[in-house]
């Protein structure tokens, strides 16, 4: 069946076309992994906000409103010259056998427009409607591609129970996913996202011709070095004790970062929270470089450097720390094999590799790290059909009465009766 989904909880405004296959021999308690999909159109159109500092959320709710009804015009048109999966009559124009939309989080005027839009394709289609849950997509993410044609079969497919780690410009999160409708959120920032913690590091780190975007990028580019073969050198040593244990470690220029809720802070309690914290990190660099640049001292670039390579290797350990504390938490029956990391700081190859030293070194080398492409990473409409195309063949199904929620707890889902309560 052909699914048209719709995605603007913030200010992409986006549109897939995908083909799904149902599998003959579906898993009962999986049944939408086993099918395979074919994307037919999938596009996005991202508002303009370069004349501010963030998004804002009118000059988003704008590009909506202009942009999604053209955009799913255009990739209709463009699907009715291809073939088809079911016995739809091309004359008879373009056919949609099931409208998958953002229902939240978000900003409640954007998710609107997406609903409203799916609401009147899903009526005039004369097709079910299935409101979508953004964090429950981009948690299902990684087992789109598995389900995806003409993809690289390398990809791992993480059946549940696994762990998502969610890091981007506006979010840093550890995600417990053990069914469709079962996804905890373990561990979240109490301030900024790790990538605006690297973000505002790269502002003050870099010079203005280094400081391309993302600035994430930027950062690590400017931080290592590559060996002839290719190879990064990273001259890194996990930390084999307990991560709630770790220190400073001094510079050869004497100074040094230290961890974020380190116990010699705020304590051994601090140190076991399961929460995340970037800004104590942030002011610390901000002030540091702050006081290199005063006239009376100099910062040469191999000392920024090692600045850019202590404020990654911190914030990376500090995000593994939680993952291990989990892990290796008293009563906790975890059994996965397979943790997700996605959002657009999981392209950094520092943190991959920091990732992977931590859990090896805690006796966790059994455990795979799977990376899905940045491109599914940020919001995208593919998720959206994908997270709709799960739900839809577990028995969901959405009202035409629903309205859009600007919260909605991923936790509460499955203690409402999913996707049909709240
Ligand atoms: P959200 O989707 O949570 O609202 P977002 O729009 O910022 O946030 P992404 O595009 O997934 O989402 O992430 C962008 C962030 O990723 C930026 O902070 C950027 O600096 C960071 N980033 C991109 N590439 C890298 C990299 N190689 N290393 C570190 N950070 C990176
Ligand atoms: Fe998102």
């Amino acid at each position: 069946y052909r699914v048209l989904a719709i995605e603007t909880s913030c200010d992409d405004t986006s549109v897939a076309i995908v083909d799904y296959k149902r599998a003959s021999n579906a898993a009962k308690n999986e049944p939408g992994l086993t099918g395979s999909l074919r994307v037919l159109q999938h596009s996005t159109v991202t508002a303009n906000n370069d004349a501010y500092a963030g998004i804002h959320p009118l000059v988003a709710l704008h590009s909506h409103r202009a942009n999604l009804a053209p955009l799913v015009k255009k990739l209709l048109a463009k699907c009715e010259t291809l073939p088809s999966h079911s016995n739809h009559n091309v004359s008879d124009g373009p056919s949609i056998d099931l409208v998958a939309v953002t229902r939240g989080p978000g900003m409640r005027s954007n998710l609107s427009v997406g609903l409203d839009t799916a609401k009147g394709l899903a009526l005039a289609f004369n097709v079910p409607l299935i409101g979508v849950h953004h964090m429950q997509a981009h948690a299902l993410t990684s087992r789109l591609l598995s389900a995806m044609e003409n993809v690289d079969t390398q990809q791992i497919t993480p059946r549940f129970p696994f762990l998502s780690v969610l890091v981007s410009g506006g979010h840093t999160m550890l995600i417990d996913s053990t069914g469709l409708t079962e996804h905890k959120i373990l561990a979240e920032t109490q301030d900024i996202a790790l990538g605006d913690c690297l973000d505002k590091a790269a502002r003050v780190i870099l010079t203005p011709d280094q400081l391309k975007a993302p600035y994430g990028g930027a950062l690590e580019r400017f931080s290592f070095d590559q060996d002839s073969a290719g190879h990064w050198n990273y001259n890194y040593a996990a930390p084999s004790r307990r991560q709630d244990e770790l220190e400073r470690r001094p510079t050869e220029w004497g100074w040094s970062l230290s961890p974020p809720l380190a116990e010699s802070k705020g304590g051994e309690k601090s140190s076991r929270r399961m929460v995340y914290s970037f800004t104590g990190l942030t002011t610390s660099v901000e002030r540091l470089v702050k006081s290199k640049t005063s006239a009376a001292s100099t910062f040469t670039t191999e000392e920024r450097r090692c600045l850019a390579r202590e404020v990654q290797r911190i914030a990376f350990e500090h995000l593994a720390s939680r993952i291990l504390l989990y892990l290796s938490s008293s009563g906790n029956d975890w059994k996965g094999d397979t943790i997700v990391v996605s959002g657009g700081v999981a392209s950094n190859r520092f943190l991959r590799y920091v990732l992977r030293k931590m859990l090896d070194v805690r006796g966790y080398s059994h455990i795979e790290l799977s990376f899905p492409p940045v491109s599914l990473c940020t919001d995208n409409a593919l998720m959206i059909a994908w997270a709709g195309i799960e739900m839809y063949e577990a028995g969901f199904q959405s009202n035409l009465d629903i309205g859009p929620l600007n919260k909605w707890s991923m936790d509460r889902r499955a203690a409402d009766g999913g996707i049909l309560g709240v």
